[in-house]
């Protein structure tokens, strides 16, 4: 039986942090429920047509979805065993951020049947996260992950931003290997147009001599504390890496749920009468896809916004780029550019083996001009 994973978005924030770019806004007072709601409804719409296959892993993101109480949590992931076909031994990730991760909090996260926890910690050191426009602070960081511990988290990882200047990495690796959880997202921080902090004129990105610097330093400390560097940006302990993250870059399917999410059928959108491979975008903001869930705007009950066809040559171009960004590489016999192999291994760039072309770390640092000469 075909797999699939579930990702569901949660679109809200008690405020919204100096870089962020994602889909999230402030919620009022109704919000979480009619929204919860919502959800639960677009998710009854697809159990007919997804009824002959096994979800493998569920992802609750946001946004902040430790802002849902018990109650809610548990509708949403009832919701999703009531209308999807789980498979019984399963990856359930919820994410939550420091200063709304009580320990009755993440109790109540444990409870409802979430079996691995994503902390935004993102630093270990105040004034990063003031600078970020966290809300949260350093000691918040160290007992958010003992807190989990206690709460019956076993499956944690640990979100740390990385490419702020004046921050101090060795401080954040650190942090890392007090805490020791299980698996590590080390993103470069993306200064996006539009953000204040893209408009903050005292920040200044760092040049990419220091971004390769910072990366090699990472990936060298980590793998020596006995991590598995096994994507560009997530380093696991054995046998934690992430079962839903892996189905992204593999190219597996997945169903989006929530305002703003993303969804991936190779099989195409039969719900909406596609045939061929697609992604498609669900509406945002939260209104606006309440309102086409409900059918309130006339339209159609499923909140799709936007759909995407994708031909043979963008299927293969994914799939470079997708796998690519993992340890498990591609075959050689995508290569199109043969003579150059040699040069980038005798450089550090690649590594073959077994006929799989995977890049090393420093390759994955121009990872974008090493596709463009092979490809
Ligand atoms: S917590 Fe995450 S999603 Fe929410 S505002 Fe901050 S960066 Fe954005």
């Amino acid at each position: 039986m075909e797999s699939y994973t579930v990702y569901i978005h949660i679109p809200y924030c008690k405020k919204k942090c100096r870089y962020c770019s994602f889909l999230s806004t402030t919620p009022d007072s109704n919000d979480l429920d009619t929204y919860i709601e919502a959800a639960r409804s677009e998710l009854k719409l697809y159990g007919p047509f997804l009824s002959g296959r096994r979800v493998k892993s569920i992802y609750v993101g946001g946004g902040t979805p430790s802002l849902l109480d018990s109650r809610q949590l548990k509708q949403l992931l009832s919701a999703v065993y009531l209308s999807l076909s789980v498979e019984g031994d399963r990856e359930i990730t919820i994410e939550a951020n420091p200063e709304s991760a009580s320990l009755e909090r993440l109790k109540s996260m444990h409870d409802a049947g979430f079996n691995r926890l994503s902390i935004g910690l993102q630093s270990f050191d105040d004034t990063v996260l003031m600078s970020l426009g966290r809300l949260h602070d350093a000691r918040s960081s160290f007992s958010a992950i003992e807190k989990a511990r206690n709460a019956g988290f076993h499956n944690i990882n640990a979100d740390i931003i990385y490419g702020i200047p004046s921050q101090d990495i060795g401080k954040e690796l650190d942090g890392v290997k007090a805490l020791g959880p299980e698996h590590v997202s080390f993103y470069y921080l993306a200064v996006e147009q539009g953000t204040p902090l893209s408009m903050d004129k005292r920040f200044t990105p760092l040049n990419d001599e220091i971004f390769e610097e910072l990366y090699l330093r990472v990936h060298e400390e980590m793998v020596r504390m006995g991590y598995e560097h096994y994507e560009v940006s997530n380093f696991a302990k054995k046998g934690f890496q992430s079962v839903h993250n892996m189905n992204y870059w593999e190219r597996g399917d997945y169903l989006g749920i929530g305002s703003g999410a993303h969804g991936f059928f190779k099989t195409g959108l039969p719900w909406i009468g596609m045939t061929a491979q697609a992604r498609y975008e669900n509406a945002y903001p939260p209104s606006a896809y309440r309102g086409k869930v409900s059918g309130n705007d006339g339209g159609s009950a499923f909140p799709i916004s936007r759909v995407e066809v994708l031909d043979r040559d963008a299927e293969i171009l994914e799939h470079i780029f997708l796998s690519l960004r993992t340890w498990k590489g591609i075959d050689t016999a995508l290569v199109k550019n043969k003579t150059l192999l040699k040069h980038l291994t005798d450089d550090g760039l690649i590594r073959i083996d077994n006929d799989k072309l995977s890049l090393t770390a420093k390759g994955m640092c121009v990872m974008d001009g090493i596709v463009t000469e092979l490809f």
